[in-house]
């Protein structure tokens, strides 16, 4: 998509502090952080909202809970544990319309989400 600032971060035409790349997907810092480690893992091919997904895409949406759990492993807090998100469209909080993952950790969650 030509608009899209996380399709422009996979093109590198914008930059983004990456932290993992593979052939499907890529992870980077989240500019405005919410915990000590805030990291947004994406699918390259774009995908606007979870209510997008077709069957087809299970295998690539699966890679993203798996390379979360990676990167929390990798970063010390897999043990402790972390915080995983995916929100959708206005009400859900999304504000980017690429389909991402969260993943938080470094501090205590509290649940309900707000
Ligand atoms: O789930 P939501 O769509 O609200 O999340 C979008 C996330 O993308 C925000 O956490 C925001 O800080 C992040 N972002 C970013 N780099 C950009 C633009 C937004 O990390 N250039």
């Amino acid at each position: 998509m030509q608009d899209c600032l996380f399709c422009k971060i996979v093109k590198r035409e914008i930059p983004a502090d990456i932290v993992y790349e593979d052939d499907q997907v890529l992870a980077f810092n989240d500019i405005n952080p919410q915990a000590p480690t805030h990291i947004l893992i994406i699918p390259k091919r774009h995908i606007a909202t979870l209510n997008d997904l077709e069957e087809a895409d299970q295998a690539l949406v699966g890679r993203l809970p798996v390379v979360a759990a990676r990167l929390a492993r990798e970063r010390g807090f897999a043990d402790d544990g972390y915080r995983v998100v995916m929100n959708c469209n206005d009400q859900g909080g999304q504000t980017v319309y690429h389909i991402h993952m969260h993943l938080m950790g470094g501090r205590r969650f509290t649940w309900p989400a707000g």
